[in-house]
């Protein structure tokens, strides 16, 4: 059988942020939303070898060989040079991983890991990579443990879902927007798939975490407030959601002037989320 290899942003072997105990997390490149605000801009794109981002690289990390963009780690500064030179939001720094290196992983850091999540990025775009690597988890005596978690914006249709679904223990969901057109302007995209996914993946009983992104005067309104509360408490009031607020580090363009979600502004949409019936909000990671 082929096996699809995954093209890696970064692989994490330790994290306590991104679903529940010590995970190994994948971040995968490319995704089919294009945020102004996103935080990790460069892992929207998929390199096509253009090669403008070699001359920009102060070191030898960078060449072309047989027209593709190589990369060299050990000579790399990681001076981000090639990420801001990059025209598509894409980075020449990624790697593409095997499934058995992926396992190779996650077999070391086993006896310090409750599981893998994985993120991106948008990690649906690799669903056949990510069903063979959870299935292989699943089928490894030495694996099985793991818990296998999703990190996504929800822009997967129903038909992959239900291929996702058996094998996944857990997904992290994002709804950028309830408004239709502040969603379009957040993300380039519809909202419907993601508010789909939200009902899909918790009628599946694997909602671990509904995630909203509080952006000043965009999406901590009233209006959005109440059309979070109004589809949690349509689902289970005790559904946990991470509320993450708009900060301007790594965001690349306009969203750099928009104004940042304060602490303050941020436990005062938690106490109206709790006001209005939500019994599990957590306040974002970083303020915990
Ligand atoms: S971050 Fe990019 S530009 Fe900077 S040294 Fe590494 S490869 Fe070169
Ligand atoms: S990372 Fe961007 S600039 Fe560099 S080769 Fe790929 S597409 Fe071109």
């Amino acid at each position: 059988m082929n096996l699809p290899l995954a093209t890696v942003n970064k692989l994490l072997t330790w994290s306590c942020v991104d679903g529940p105990g010590n995970r190994l997390v994948l971040f995968l490149q490319g995704c089919n939303f294009a945020c102004p605000g996103c935080h990790n801009p460069y892992t929207i794109g998929q390199c096509n070898d253009c090669g403008l981002c070699v001359p920009a690289c102060p070191t030898p990390a960078l060449s072309m060989r047989g027209g593709r963009v190589h990369f060299d780690p050990a000579t790399c500064t990681q001076c981000d040079a090639c990420l801001t030179a990059c025209p598509i939001s894409a980075s020449p720094m990624t790697r593409d991983y095997t499934l058995d290196e992926v396992l190779d992983s996650l077999r070391e850091n086993a006896p310090f890991l409750t599981g893998i999540t994985v993120s991106g990025g948008e990690a649906t775009l690799h669903l056949k990579f990510i069903l063979a690597l959870f299935a292989a988890i699943k089928a490894d005596r030495q694996l099985a443990r793991l818990t296998c978690f999703i990190d996504s914006n929800g822009h997967l249709g129903e038909k992959g879902w239900q291929r996702a679904l058996p094998v996944t223990d857990g997904v992290m969901l994002d709804v950028k927007a309830f408004g239709a057109g502040t969603h379009q302007a957040l993300t380039g995209r519809g909202n419907d798939k993601s508010l789909a996914s939200v009902r899909t993946v918790h009628a599946a009983g694997k909602l671990y975490e509904l995630r909203f992104l509080l952006v000043p005067g965009k999406t901590d309104t009233p209006a959005e407030l109440e059309a979070l509360a109004d589809l949690v408490l349509s689902l289970d009031p005790g559904q946990r959601v991470r509320l993450n607020a708009f900060q301007h580090h790594g965001v690349k363009g306009p969203a750099r002037d928009w104004e940042r979600m304060t602490r303050t502004a941020t436990e005062a949409a938690a106490a109206r989320l709790a006001a209005l019936g939500l019994g599990n909000v957590v306040l974002p990671s970083v303020w915990l």
